[in-house]
């Protein structure tokens, strides 16, 4: 079913960039940089496989930390719950995705959450396979059929580019390497987080990912079980708690609905059993969220009532 542009969407987009201020696109990994800050684009996509859009849908976007709810499902498919949150914890935090403070201050010494840089690489760790092209490739194979896409794959250029500037996540790394969380060479881990960063795709394979945990890991068209419903759950409760960065408890407030962002621009939204969202907007605010981006989830949560709360 081809997705329908909507004029209601896309007034909506209109009024959300109005009320929101410029925002400025992620720098820190150079390749991110060069994005359009002006870019916007919105998908919905029903259980039906009823599915709206507005904006420029054929940009394509990288994952950046939306990758880690896919990598923290597949983790623990592989792994089983127990062993994966031996090596991480539950709990949100208060600090930006990148901070290492936590590390050093709790005791024993594990990364909060999977959905901080440090609980990700915690997790990328847990991926199964023997080699980095291996691991990389079954991440891919998982995502490609959550986004029911067998072209997805991810931009050379953006892990590159993340790979030679990401010292700050290499200190997380040895800091988890010091303290036993991990135990593979940094720089292995490293070049496998930065590939899964930059699993690339557009606003309807999001979306699309979107509606499959509003499913609890149902495929919308089949009605195949592509993940364990338990694992949906844990996973959409990670993007309530700590899902938009340390503005999730705001979010939760004012959108209410599980949902997970990206340095790139990108959010996932997850509205339970209604529709899966995916957002691009680069144009980031303070956090690091996607400004028009959240103003717009806010619009919609109040115009159709979707918060959970
Ligand atoms: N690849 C990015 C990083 O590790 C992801 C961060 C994000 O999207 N918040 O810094």
């Amino acid at each position: 079913m081809p997705c329908q542009t909507n004029s209601e969407l896309n007034e909506l987009i209109l009024q959300a960039k109005r009320e929101t201020e410029g925002g400025r696109v992620a720098d820190y990994i150079p390749a991110l940089a060069k994005a359009n800050p002006a870019d916007f684009s919105v998908a919905i996509i029903h259980p039906d496989g009823l599915c709206i859009s507005a904006g420029d849908i054929d940009k394509k976007f990288t994952l950046q930390s939306i990758s880690k709810v896919l990598t923290l499902a597949l983790a623990l498919c592989d792994n089983g719950e127990k062993y994966v949150f031996s090596k991480v914890g539950y709990e949100p935090t208060g600090d930006p995705f990148n901070s290492i403070i936590k590390l050093e201050t709790n005791n024993p010494s594990k990364p909060l959450n999977p959905m901080i840089n440090a609980g990700a690489l915690a997790v990328t760790h847990l991926i199964k396979g023997d080699s980095v092209p291996d691991r990389i490739e079954h991440i891919l194979k998982f995502v490609r059929k959550l986004a029911g896409n067998d072209k997805i794959t991810y931009s050379k250029q953006v892990a590159e580019s993340e790979l030679a500037t990401s010292n700050l996540n290499r200190a997380l790394c040895y800091f988890m390497k010091q303290h036993g969380v991990i135990n593979e060479e940094v720089e292995e881990l490293m070049d496998l987080y930065t590939k899964q960063c930059a699993i690339e795709m557009d606003c309807l394979d999001l979306a699309r990912i979107g509606v499959v945990f509003s499913l609890d890991g149902k495929d919308p068209q089949s009605g195949e079980q592509l993940l364990p419903a338990e694992v949906a759950r844990l996973c959409k409760t990670f993007m309530v708690t700590c899902g938009m960065y340390n503005a999730s408890g705001e979010f939760a407030i004012r959108v209410g609905i599980p949902a997970k962002s990206g340095v790139s621009g990108a959010i996932m939204g997850s509205v339970p059993n209604q529709f899966g969202i995916g957002i691009y907007g680069p144009a980031l605010n303070d956090i690091g969220n996607s400004s028009t981006g959240i103003r717009l989830l806010e619009i919609l949560s109040e115009k159709y009532s979707l918060s959970m709360f």
